[in-house]
């Protein structure tokens, strides 16, 4: 006998008359005049089900009337239609229900400390991370953890049919700067040795390349020891991909058509649509000036304008600077100084020295503070180059260091998209920026840093200023956005050792010190490595925006919480002294000692 006959979301009109056996948990129960309803729930549906004293032995009933919420119980019975108007238009299974014969209490449950059955309700994120597995029986959970593998197996049958192989990488990798922090492992067998956990198998896919593998891909966990600020996990997940003898054509054409499948045979059933087909391709230039920031959203317009020239030789000071910038807040005329020196507040500390606030009501521009200064031949020039209408709210700012001044007023133009709910959430605007300048310098460390990986290459016709003027080398470098999220990275890389060693030079690695960190890929190099290049789509968060959901969380089963840690499993967590000894390891701090102790 199995455990259940059908499922609990599998019957229909045409199964009635049929005996069954259902298993799953209570959902809900009703009374309703001595007969008793209850809601059998399964990962696959909802079944009602009814417990008639008339049908059933007084034992039975008796049992029935003890049931509560979430209870696993075995049901058999009879499918029989409902009655004339008792139908749920809303249930899979809501033209029949199960009339009861026998019941099987197969385990109690506590009563759950949160609510179970209703989606609508808001729950406390810390209680459910806790009892994480009571919060993913919930019909959203289950949803989410469904669009995930369908999304990777699409993924899996995508890539397969062109040709890619899926290959595992190791989780034991080695310390290598690569960009974030690393969790390190202690090795027992070689005392003050450690592997490290990979950032991502970036040069063990580039090792593939070189092995001939040609057309590589993984659903790859990554683990980055960050700061765990903004919506961010230790550890996640990629797509990861590499491909040799292609450009970076060949790699945005691939991800391209694989996301444009996907979300046009799947994600579109959930009423989601692409704004875009093909994706655009966008230069970061050009995406730092009209939206202020490298992961613009698309959705919406309220693109930066610029009115530097209109107000040369100006005698309001704030606007003597060299770069003038703004842009136009739609219909928030009627926004209050309050308001407004709220977005003043947020524009600061986003880098902007202040800005300046222009009301564009029936009879023209109102300002108040500062901007009262203004001429009227000033105030018509910047209303002809902002295009703002009567309603609007016009913002403005004023800075020399042009880059600074775009990063702080993308930051305004992205907090009053979110706040005016401008992106429509049922469209998904995939971009690719491409064209980034390959190195930043970083003032404090005093040197440059990649601004991707350092197996980047340089576009061929910058590799000449690489040592004399880093700062115009563009790389070949490519991101993928959506909906004001980066989703996507990815490079061609250098695939000649002459080249990777004048990179590492000017990221300040000594050869010596190159060796020993990279001295692997250095080596493959010198072996016939082909040109190549990969990408590494995110699968969590992709995930999150095909699933319209709010954080990362909600689709990774066990996450960790926003202090990196699992308070269901009480990780991290001390460990024995035995351990400790055995991986040569002695704890300094008296606080972490007195941890270990108890
Ligand atoms: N390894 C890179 C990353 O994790 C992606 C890539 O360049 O393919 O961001």
């Amino acid at each position: 006998m199995h455990y259940k006959s059908h499922t609990c979301g599998e019957l229909r009109l045409e199964h009635v008359g049929q005996e069954v056996t259902l298993a799953g948990w209570v959902h809900r129960r009703r009374d309703h005049g001595g007969v008793i309803f209850v809601d059998l729930r399964d990962r696959f549906g909802i079944t009602q089900v009814v417990f008639n004293p008339a049908h059933l032995s007084a034992e039975m009933f008796a049992l029935a009337e003890s049931l509560r919420n979430e209870y696993v119980i075995q049901v058999i019975g009879e499918v029989v239609k409902r009655p004339e108007g008792m139908a749920n238009p809303k249930l899979a299974t809501g033209e029949i229900e199960l009339l009861a014969r026998k019941l099987v209490v197969l385990n109690p449950s506590k009563t759950p400390p949160f609510v179970l059955n209703d989606d609508t309700q808001e729950l406390d994120e810390a209680l459910r991370l806790r009892y994480r597995y009571l919060d993913l029986r919930r019909e959203r959970m289950t949803r989410n953890l469904v669009i995930r593998h369908r999304f990777v197996k699409f993924i899996r049958d995508y890539l397969d049919a062109r040709g890619f192989l899926e290959v595992e990488t190791p989780i034991l990798f080695k310390s290598t700067p690569e960009g974030a922090r690393e969790y390190l492992v202690p090795s027992r067998l070689y005392p003050g040795r450690f592997y490290a956990l990979p950032q991502s198998p970036q040069q063990l896919k580039q090792l593939l390349m070189v092995a001939g593998v040609e057309r590589y891909f993984q659903i790859a966990r990554c683990f980055r020891d960050e700061d765990q600020r903004a919506d961010r996990q230790p550890e996640f997940t990629q797509l990861d991909m590499e491909m040799s003898f292609v450009d970076q054509n060949d790699v945005l054409e691939v991800v391209e058509g694989l996301l444009t499948a996907f979300t046009e045979q799947f994600v579109a059933l959930h009423g989601k649509r692409l704004m875009f087909k093909p994706f655009p391709r966008l230069s970061y230039e050009e995406v730092m000036e009209r939206f202020g920031r490298d992961k613009p959203d698309l959705r919406f317009g309220m693109e930066l304008f610029d009115v530097s020239e209109a107000m040369r030789g100006t005698s309001f000071v704030p606007f003597q600077a060299a770069h003038v910038k703004g842009l136009v807040a739609p219909g928030c005329a009627h926004f209050t100084r309050k308001q407004t020196d709220e977005l003043t507040e947020f524009a600061k500390r986003n880098g902007a020295r202040g800005l300046i606030v222009l009301w564009h009501d029936a009879e023209g521009y109102r300002a108040s503070g500062a901007g009262a200064k203004l001429s009227d031949a000033e105030k018509q020039a910047i209303m002809r180059l902002s295009g703002s209408k009567p309603g609007d709210l016009v913002l403005l700012a004023a800075d020399d260091d042009r880059m600074k001044l775009n990063e702080a007023l993308g930051e305004l133009r992205h907090e009053l998209g979110q706040r005016l709910k401008l992106g429509d959430p049922d469209v998904l605007a995939f971009a690719w920026i491409v064209d980034f300048p390959m190195f930043s310098y970083d003032e404090t460390e005093k040197r440059w840093v990649a601004n991707h990986h350092l197996f980047t290459a340089p576009r061929d016709e910058d590799l000449e200023f690489l040592e004399t003027d880093p700062a115009r080398v563009k790389g070949k470098q490519y991101d993928l956005v959506c909906n004001g999220y980066e989703v996507a990275g990815g490079s061609i890389r250098i695939h000649r050792r002459d080249v990777q060693e004048r990179v590492m030079r000017l990221l300040g690695l000594s050869m010596e010190e190159a060796y020993q960190k990279f001295g692997h890929m250095l080596e493959a190099f010198e072996y016939g490595a082909p040109p190549h290049g990969g990408i590494a789509p995110g699968i969590d968060r992709l995930t999150m925006l095909y699933a319209s959901a709010p954080n990362l969380r909600e689709v990774i089963a066990f996450p960790k919480n926003q202090q990196a840690a699992d308070t269901m499993l009480g990780i991290p967590s001390p460990v024995s002294e035995k351990q400790l000894q055995e991986l040569h390891i002695r704890i300094v701090t008296e606080e972490a000692a007195e941890k270990i102790a108890q």
